[in-house]
């Protein structure tokens, strides 16, 4: 599908076509505002663009739930899961974020039921709600089950049912057009438009708009094992970084411990809890020593320090797919488990190790590692979903910029995010920003007599001359190929996909799991020194722009380099360990100097920003 109007200035334009993106609009569109703006016969135009078919979005893969207290199989509590947030959060999270996050969680969740999500039932018809870690009653109690689920595939559900809505409601989407540059007035202080590439055509548009909102997703794919798929680079974050913005607690990664080695793809806990049990080359099932009481079953980050400690130690195992290859996995040992109970426990654990890895789990080890899997920082915003700059003492609202989902960070997360919590912020917070648009809209239709046509035109010559400055790369990109698959550059020159691999490698030695000043410092200089000299030189190897994936692929790592460094620079700031970060030369928590959300610039300036904490103060960590 592409957009009919472009040559038009949009009301709002929401790169991003995920839970996030697609709440926004469809929060907008149904905003009591907007319903008042038709009846006078004025339609907001609204372009939703999106570099992948919607329903390909990573929202689809979510298996396991959306949190809310809905309180359906055993009581619960909204203050509760506000507790259990910040808890999970390390401390690092705002808690007047966190508790619209769990104070709104059950309408939300109704919400979408309504809209048509087929939620999986108990036997008197309510939804159905399991267990996830780190949600419990009385405040760190007992576990309590507080995720919605839809059999064991929850976002699929919310995702089709999300687009399918907005196709109702004839929302003009721009499917697989790649937004390249977000653009703001000169002085920075206000949202131009974007500039955006129909990759179907090869075509740089450059779309002009009052207001654009960034939701594009999380960045997994600055690892190389990651359980985010393939078009999760950040570009969103990127972006926000090239116009000069910042980005808050980027540093932030959660790894999941049992990602199939080599694709990254997760082995659900449930491997685990069925018998699974992790071994080192020695054959010891090595959990016993860190986590003595729950072992193969403790905590998500216990477990992955453990596994990266005993790779560190070199009791490492290399992938039987490369067994000269770098022993940098253990094994996850299922061969215990009873061939029939693990068929009807674990179908979805079996196909996945059959048909990725080749392997019989009732007779072969299989090898894992930890997998890059949630960013919890990103674009900061307010509660209603503005993008903002922190100079060190106040906020300042980009006007007309938003954020939603996992490329933004409100601040739920802080440090480490609970599960079923982050379809909940893209839904909630996706829905917020929509309506937040809409009240600025009706202030100013484009269309209307009442529209500013003298600040419309300095919107678009910011805009026009972007993607003039596009169009001249991509010539140049382009130009740098000779016939159809061939390179004049020589056989050395380095493919964009060979460089996204060599970056995902150094920043998993750098960073994954667990960190310091060394780690952090080679890869800095490794960025420096090869992975950027390497980026500039890169051309596509075929002359023609329509269909020519490379060239994405280019901007693609381009945009990922650029976000590496930015998560370099926060790590090396941080002289503290806390939630999902780690760093060895730095083991305590540090509330005296870091309890402060990280603000970093594309320059690699760090400054720090103060949490903010109404209700519930800092507690000492427990391992
Ligand atoms: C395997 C897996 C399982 C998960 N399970 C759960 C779970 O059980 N519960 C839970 O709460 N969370 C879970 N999560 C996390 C959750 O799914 C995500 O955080 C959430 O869906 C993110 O939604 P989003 O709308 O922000 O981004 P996405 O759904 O990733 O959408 C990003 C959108 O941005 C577009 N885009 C990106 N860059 C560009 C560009 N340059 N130009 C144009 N468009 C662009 C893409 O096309 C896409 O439409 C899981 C994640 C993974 C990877």
């Amino acid at each position: 599908m592409s957009p009919k109007r472009l040559e038009d200035m949009y009301d709002a334009v929401i790169v991003g076509a995920g839970a996030a993106g697609l709440s926004a609009a469809l929060g907008l569109l149904r905003s009591p505002e907007v319903a008042e703006l038709r009846e006078q016969g004025l339609d907001p135009k609204i372009l939703v663009v999106s570099k992948l078919q919607p329903l390909r979005s990573h929202t689809g893969s979510a298996e396991g739930g959306i949190a809310a207290s809905l309180g359906n199989i055993e009581s619960d509590d909204w203050h509760w899961h506000y507790y259990d947030t910040i808890k999970g959060g390390d401390w690092l999270v705002d808690q007047d974020a966190a508790k619209l996050l769990a104070e709104y969680a059950p309408e939300t969740v109704i919400n979408l039921e309504r809209q048509g999500v087929a939620f999986s039932r108990t036997e008197d018809g309510h939804i159905a709600q399991r267990r996830f870690g780190g949600h419990t009653r009385d405040f760190g109690g007992e576990p309590v089950k507080r995720a919605a689920y839809a059999a064991d595939r929850i976002g699929h559900q919310i995702l089709h049912t999300l687009w399918q809505q907005c196709v109702a409601q004839g929302v003009e989407f721009a499917e697989e057009w790649y937004v390249t540059d977000l653009v703001l007035t000169e002085d920075g202080s206000q949202a131009a438009g974007i500039v955006a590439m129909d990759t179907h055509t090869g075509k740089i548009h450059a779309i002009h708009a009052r207001n654009v909102l960034i939701a594009t997703g999380g960045a997994g794919r600055l690892f190389h094992t990651t359980s985010n798929s393939w078009d999760l680079t950040g570009d969103g974050m990127a972006l926000a970084l090239a116009s000069g913005l910042q980005l808050e607690d980027i540093e932030f990664v959660q790894f999941h411990p049992t990602g199939l080695a080599h694709t990254g793809i997760l082995l659900s806990e449930a491997a685990r809890a069925e018998g699974g049990i992790l071994r080192n080359a020695e054959g010891e099932a090595f959990m016993e020593r860190y986590a003595p009481e729950h072992k193969d079953l403790a905590a998500r980050d216990v477990v992955s320090r453990s596994i990266m400690a005993e790779i560190d130690a070199g009791r490492g195992v290399a992938d039987p797919k490369d067994p000269n290859g770098p022993k940098d996995c253990v094994w996850l040992d299922m061969t215990g488990i009873d061939p029939k109970r693990m068929a009807q426990a674990l179908p979805q654990v079996v196909e996945t190790i059959e048909q990725y890895a080749n392997l019989d789990p009732a007779k072969d080890l299989i090898p894992i590692k930890p997998t890059a899997h949630y960013t919890m920082g990103g674009l900061p915003i307010t509660t209603d979903g503005e993008v903002y700059r922190w100079d060190g003492t106040r906020r300042t609202v980009v006007d007309g910029l938003f954020a939603a989902g996992e490329c933004s960070c409100v601040s739920v997360h802080g440090a480490n995010r609970l599960g079923g919590n982050s379809l909940l912020d893209a839904c909630l917070f996706g829905t917020r920003s929509g309506r937040t648009l809409a009240a600025r809209i009706v202030e100013n239709p484009a269309g209307s007599p009442m529209a500013d046509d003298a600040s419309d035109e300095l919107l678009t010559a910011a805009v026009d001359q972007a993607a003039d400055m596009r169009n001249q790369e991509l010539d140049k990109l382009l130009q740098g190929s000779t016939a159809a698959g061939q390179s004049d550059h020589g056989e050395g020159d380095e493919n964009a996909y060979a460089l996204m691999a060599r970056l995902g490698s150094i920043m998993e030695r750098a960073l994954a799991v667990r960190c310091s000043a060394d780690t952090i410092g080679n890869a800095l200089e490794q960025l420096n020194t090869s992975i950027r000299p390497a980026a500039e030189a890169l051309h596509a190897h075929d002359k023609t722009a329509a269909f020519n994936q490379e060239v994405t692929a280019i901007w693609e790592v381009r945009h990922l380099i650029e976000l590496a460094e930015a998560v370099l620079q926060a790590s090396d700031a941080r002289h503290e360990s806390r939630g999902s970060m780690r760093r060895l030369d730095f083991p305590e928590r540090d509330d005296e100097h870091f309890l402060a959300h990280s603000m970093v610039s594309a320059d690699g300036t760090v400054t720090f920003k103060p949490v903010i904490i109404t209700d519930y103060p800092p507690k000492k960590r427990e391992y």
